[in-house]
């Protein structure tokens, strides 16, 4: 079991800095997402960790001891590019132990760890079976297995479900989840799909352009973005931004917004300057006559149980989340209020 830690952790090619000076703590058993889009660093930062790239700067440390310059075999991660890669002419429990075996391990031992790595991951009746007649969850388990065979400190999970659809994927989801219950080990998972993270995650590391902008929970990321593109990028349909010139003092808990006064949190004194914007998430904006805020409603897309409305205003187009049962009609005048207690300030960047 191990501890992850990275101290401003670099990576440049050539004139391109592919990964700005990351720093964070993966606490032993925790499972760690790093989140972004395509390009803005998690591959090389999770090859770093693996020990496949050398840093430009910085270090890597496993339980507290410094790993930079060790090499990936000597590690003991267990990598796991795309879960599906087996040896087509290999039965399961050959593929399970082949990392074993590599090792020089005897056949009696590697039979047993064989079969407790099955156990674990519940396809101990496969282990004579041909890799080629296995439905596609079983591959995927089988692939783990033989990452998981010789009980590595860590994995690193990149975009392992990529390939797949995406009811597979939910289901994948959840096993990995709780096959890291059952294990305990430290992971890192990388992955571009906010949901993934969201529903997989203990903490996220959110990344953009080559930096990390947020670690958190994924309830303290969903509810207190730190920047505004952690909350554009988390949550769908994602956070209504409003833009507004400042002039603000601290302390103060209103906006002046246009003709419409807007109840926020109060403002801290760092915050006190131009130009800002506030964000609202759709679940959090009501419809109410006497708001201030008015528009006409442009849309609604029926989603079950709730219902995304979009409303023009002078200020652009919000998006509102309301019961299905709330009836709305195209083109209808109605006012907007905001949970005061659920608006974030931002510095426009
Ligand atoms: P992600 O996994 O988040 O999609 P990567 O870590 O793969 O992003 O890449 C981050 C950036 O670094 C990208 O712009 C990519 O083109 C660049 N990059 C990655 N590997 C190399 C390399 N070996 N040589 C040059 N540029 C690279
Ligand atoms: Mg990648």
């Amino acid at each position: 079991m191990a501890q992850i830690r990275v101290e401003n952790l670099q990576k440049s090619f050539d004139q391109f800095t592919a990964v700005h000076g990351s720093n964070f703590t993966i606490d032993d058993g925790t499972f760690f997402a790093m989140l972004g889009p395509s390009g803005c660093g998690k591959t090389t930062t999770l090859r770093m960790i693996a020990g496949l790239e050398l840093p430009t700067e910085g270090k890597i440390l496993l339980d507290g001891e410094d790993v930079t310059f060790r090499r990936a075999a000597a590690r003991d991660i267990a990598f796991v590019f795309q879960l599906f890669a087996l040896y087509p002419h290999m039965n399961v429990a050959e593929n399970i132990g082949f990392p074993l075996k590599c090792q020089g391990m005897g056949r009696s031992e590697i039979r047993q760890l064989v079969q407790e790595t099955a156990k674990l991951l519940r396809i101990e009746h496969l282990l004579s079976s041909k890799t080629s007649k296995l439905s596609g969850g079983d591959r995927q388990r089988v692939a783990l297995g033989r990452a998981m065979v010789r009980r590595p400190k860590a994995f690193l999970m990149d975009e392992p479900l990529g390939a797949l659809d995406a009811e597979f994927r939910h289901l994948m989801c959840g096993e990995l989840r709780d096959l890291h219950d059952r294990i305990g080990a430290t992971t890192v998972y990388v992955t571009h799909d906010q949901l993934e993270a969201m529903s997989m995650a203990d903490q996220i590391a959110v990344m953009n352009k080559g930096r990390v902008e947020q670690i958190g929970s994924p309830q303290e990321i969903y509810d207190r973005p730190a920047s505004m593109f952690v909350a554009d990028f988390i949550g769908s349909p994602p956070m209504n931004f409003l833009r507004f010139e400042g002039g603000l003092k601290s302390g103060d808990r209103t906006i002046d917004f246009h003709d419409a006064r807007i109840a926020v949190p109060e403002i801290r004194e760092d915050r006190a300057s131009a130009p800002l914007a506030f964000g609202i998430r759709p679940e959090h904006i009501r419809f109410a006559d006497t708001a201030a805020v008015r528009g006409e409603v442009f849309g609604a897309e029926y989603l079950g149980t709730t219902q995304i409305v979009t409303v023009d205003t002078a200020h652009g187009r919000l998006a509102a989340r309301l019961p299905s049962s709330a009836s709305v009609r195209i083109g209808e005048r109605v006012g907007l209020e905001f949970r005061a207690e659920r608006v974030s300030l931002f510095d426009v960047g």
